[in-house]
């Protein structure tokens, strides 16, 4: 009986909350470092080399978004270690979980060396020559089975989830906009569309951030910083909160 009750009241007083489930996916992983940085850091006297890996921080920001939005709702992660994970492993855990929403977290790099900035990137087709560099970068890692993308299931996927993801990278950037952009003096670069085969084999509204340029000398420096991921987090998580505010009801699965 006390076990009822206790189910009971569980259930009353968290069901509501937990009815959305977001999954969170650190970019790259294992020997997949994504974009590298060297920098000098300061070690006692002598100044040393030092590689940064965007699958690091991509995995520390991740893991502080899932820390905002735990309260909430229901999150998981694809990865929450460095391994590699390859992008169909990516997507089926968007069907196991049930996934209402998937969140891809990456840094950029150019080999321009003063772009600099953040960006939003939601899934949809286009032509533009700037954005398909950034997806050559992040599409890069396709392999074997990854490579076989159904472009009629990308067409699909994309009439489906398109204005849900464009209503959520809207919500998102706003708040990055609003907190990022003024603490640390970004560049906010825009919300943008994108064909990235990870956000299309979700199968789920979705956006792909880019958090800033590992490749500029100074944004280096505040990617790295704990108080700009903890401020990019929270900036995510809050756009999540806003996005789900503006529905009553989960959506039926979209296929
Ligand atoms: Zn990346």
């Amino acid at each position: 009986m006390l076990g009822k009750i206790l189910t009971l009241f569980i259930l009353c007083f968290s069901a509501p909350a937990m009815g959305f489930v977001v999954l969170i996916d650190p970019g790259h992983g294992g020997e997949e470092y994504g974009a590298v940085k060297t920098v000098r850091v300061k070690k006692g006297k002598k100044v040393v080399k030092e590689k940064v890996y965007e699958k690091d921080l991509a995995l520390s920001l991740a893991k502080k978004v899932k820390n905002y939005l735990d309260p909430y709702y229901t999150t998981y992660l694809t990865r929450s270690f460095d391994r590699s994970v390859g992008l169909n492993e990516r997507a089926e855990m968007a069907d196991a979980v049930k996934a209402d929403l998937f969140i891809s977290i990456h840094f950029n790099s150019a080999t321009n060396k003063s772009s600099h900035g953040f960006e939003t990137y939601y899934l949809d087709n286009h032509a533009d020559a700037a954005i398909k560099k950034v997806e050559t970068v992040e599409n890069k890692y396709l392999e074997g089975a990854d490579k076989v993308v159904n472009h009629i299931l990308i067409d699909l996927v994309i009439q489906k989830t398109v204005s849900a993801s464009k209503k959520l990278a809207g919500k998102v950037h706003k708040r990055i906009k609003g907190s990022v952009q003024k603490k640390f003096n970004m560049k906010d670069r825009g919300i943008k569309p994108g064909l990235f085969y990870v956000l299309a084999l979700s199968k789920r509204p979705g956006i792909l951030v880019e958090a800033g340029f590992m490749s500029h000398h100074k944004e280096i420096w505040k990617l790295r910083r704990k108080d700009f991921l903890n401020r990019y987090a929270k900036s995510i998580a809050e756009g999540v909160k806003d996005y789900f505010k503006t529905k009553s009801q989960k959506d039926l699965p979209l296929f």
